[in-house]
C-alpha cells in the first residue's frame, strides 16, 4: 500500500469518528497491552538482535515503561478527555465557556533506534488514548525490532488505525510531505532540524525530542558513594546509547580523585572485570557508532576502561580525564560508554560555562547543600533531570519529559502526552432567550462610556 494511500485512509477512518469513543480508545490500549504481554520472549529476542542488550534492562526499560503508560492512560483518559468548563466574561453575557479536547487526527511517530520499543510505543500509547490514528516509523537501524512492531501491530490494528512505515530517511520524508495532523520525532538534534523544515512545507505541528550533552555536577559535599553507583547505573545502562545518559560529570576539584576511586570500584562491581563478556553489558548498535566512539577516545586521556571487541561492538566502560572544551568528545553528544571527568573550582563558574551552551535534555546535580540545589535550579536551563540521581525522572508519568531549546520542543508523558496529542478547542455557547444589542451598530457613546468604565 502506498504512503499516500495509507495517509488518505487514516484521514477518511478518523472522520469515520470511530476513536472519539472512550470505549473503544480504551479497548484498543487493552488489545495492545495483551499483544506486548502474549510476544514479551520475542520482542526481548528482537532488541537483543539488534544490539545485545541484557532482557532485564530490555524488559524493565522497553517493556514496563510501556505497560505503566498504558495502565496510566487506562485509569486517567475519561477525565483527561472530558471537556473542561472554563469562566466567561461578564462582556459576554449569558454565556457559558467549555474547552473541548479533541483528538488531533492522523499522527505520524517517528522514532529513534536506541530504545526502539518504548520510543516508538510510549508516544503511540498517548496518541491512542487521545483518540488519534497512528502511522509509526521506527527506526531502520534496530531492524529486527522494528520488523517485528509492524508484524504485531498490523496482525493486531487495522491499517487505517495503525500503520507502520518501515524505511529509512526516505521514507520519512516522503511521510512528511502527506500533511500528517501532528508529527512526534525522536532522534538527533541534527535530523531534528530536518524535520522540522520538511514538516514546515505543510504546516505539520511538530513535537521534537531531541539529544544533546546532558552534564552531571558533583560537589564537595554530595554523597559520593551513592552518587558513583547512580551515575555508572546512569551512563552505562544500555552502553550509554541513552538519550538522558549523564553526557560528562562535573566535579569539584577536592573530590574529584575520591569520585574517581569510586565510580572504578562501582564499574568492576557491576560488569566484573570483563565487560565485554558480560551478558548484562550492551553493545553498540553499528560498526559506524563503534568506530565514531573509538575515535572520540583516540587523543584523549584514557584513566578506566578504553578496551572494545569489534565482534560483539563491543566497548568497555571507559573515563576520560579532563578533556578540553574544545575537543570533539566535548562538542558532540557522546552516546556511548565514554565518560569525561572534568574539575572544577567553583559552582559558579560551571553555571557560567554551561549557560554558554546548548539548553540539554537532562541535567543531574549531586550535592547536599539547598543552596547549591536552588542556585543550579534557578541558573539553568534544561528539559528536566534528577538531584542525587540520574534518568530517573523519564520514568515517572506525572512529570513532562522532553528538551527545551536545541534540546527539544514540546513533551510527553501521562498527561502531558495525552495534551501533546489534543486539540483544546475553545467554544462559547451563548443563550438564545434574549440578546443584548450593545455591541449591535449604530453605535453609542454612553455604551463606550460604560465600557471605559468597566475596563
Ligand atoms: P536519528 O535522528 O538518526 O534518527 C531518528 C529517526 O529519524 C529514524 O527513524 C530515522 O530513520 C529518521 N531519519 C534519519 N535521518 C532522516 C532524515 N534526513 N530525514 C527524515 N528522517 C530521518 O536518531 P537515532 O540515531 O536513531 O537516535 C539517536 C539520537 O536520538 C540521539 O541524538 C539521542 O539523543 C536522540 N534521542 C532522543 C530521545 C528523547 O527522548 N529526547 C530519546 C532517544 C534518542
Amino acid at each position: 500500500m502506498s504512503i499516500h494511500t495509507i495517509a488518505k485512509d487514516q484521514k477518511n477512518y478518523f472522520y469515520q469518528g470511530d476513536t472519539l469513543s472512550i470505549e473503544f480508545r480504551k479497548k484498543q490500549l487493552r488489545k495492545l497491552k495483551q499483544l506486548l504481554a502474549d510476544n514479551q520472549d520475542q520482542i526481548i529476542e528482537a532488541i537483543h538482535k539488534d544490539f545485545s542488550k541484557a532482557p532485564f534492562e530490555i524488559y524493565v526499560s522497553e517493556l514496563l515503561v510501556v505497560y505503566d503508560e498504558i495502565n496510566y492512560m487506562l485509569k486517567n483518559m475519561k477525565k483527561l478527555a472530558r471537556p473542561e468548563k472554563v469562566k466567561t466574561p461578564l462582556l459576554h453575557f449569558y454565556s457559558k465557556s467549555r474547552l473541548l479536547k479533541d483528538p488531533l487526527g492522523s499522527v505520524l511517530i517517528i522514532s529513534p533506534w536506541n530504545y526502539p520499543l518504548s520510543l516508538a510505543l510510549t508516544p503511540l500509547v498517548g496518541a491512542l488514548a487521545a483518540g488519534n490514528c497512528v502511522v509509526l516509523k521506527p527506526s531502520e537501524i534496530s531492524s529486527h525490532t522494528s520488523a517485528l512492531m509492524n508484524k504485531l501491530l498490523s496482525g493486531t490494528f487495522p491499517k487505517e488505525y495503525v500503520s507502520v512505515c518501515e524505511g529509512d530517511a526516505e521514507t520519512t520524508q516522503t511521510l512528511l510531505k502527506q500533511g500528517f495532523d501532528h508529527c512526534f520525532f525522536t532522534g538527533s538534534t541534527e535530523v531534528g532540524r530536518k524535520i522540522m523544515q520538511a514538516a514546515g512545507k505543510t504546516l505539520t505541528p511538530v513535537t521534537l525530542e531531541l539529544g544533546g550533552k546532558s552534564p552531571c555536577i558533583v560537589t564537595e559535599d554530595a554523597d559520593l558513594v551513592k552518587a558513583a553507583c547512580r551515575i555508572v547505573w546512569g551512563k552505562f545502562v544500555n552502553a550509554g546509547q541513552t538519550c538522558i545518559a549523564p553526557d560528562f560529570v562535573l566535579v569539584h576539584e577536592s573530590v574529584k580523585n575520591r569520585l574517581i576511586l569510586l565510580i572504578q570500584e562501582v564499574i568492576k562491581r557491576f560488569y566484573g572485570e570483563g565487560p565485554i563478556d558480560n551478558p548484562d553489558y550492551s553493545g553498540i548498535i553499528t560498526e559506524k557508532h563503534f568506530d565514531r566512539l573509538l575515535d572520540l577516545i583516540e587523543e584523549e586521556r584514557v584513566i578506566h576502561g578504553g578496551s572494545y571487541e569489534r565482534n560483539s561492538l563491543k566497548i568497555t566502560p571507559t573515563l576520560i580525564d579532563e578533556p578540553d572544551w574544545a575537543s570533539p568528545i566535548m562538542q558532540e553528544e557522546i552516546f556511548g560508554p565514554l565518560l569525561p571527568i572534568k574539575s572544577y573550582e567553583s559552582i559558579v563558574d560551571v553555571v557560567h560555562t554551561l549557560q554558554d551552551k546548548p539548553k540539554p535534555l537532562a541535567l543531574y546535580l549531586f550535592t547536599e547543600s539547598e543552596v547549591y540545589k536552588e542556585f543550579v535550579m534557578e541558573s539553568l536551563s534544561f528539559g528536566g533531570g534528577c538531584i542525587n540521581d540520574t534518568i530517573i525522572h523519564f520514568a515517572n508519568a506525572n512529570l513532562p519529559f522532553g528538551g527545551v531549546g536545541e534540546s527539544g520542543t514540546g513533551s510527553y508523558h501521562g498527561k502531558y502526552s495525552f495534551d501533546t496529542f489534543t486539540h483544546k478547542k475553545g467554544i462559547i455557547e451563548k443563550t438564545t432567550l434574549f440578546d443584548l444589542p450593545l455591541r449591535y451598530p449604530p453605535y453609542d457613546n454612553n455604551t463606550l462610556k460604560w465600557l471605559k468604565k468597566m475596563v
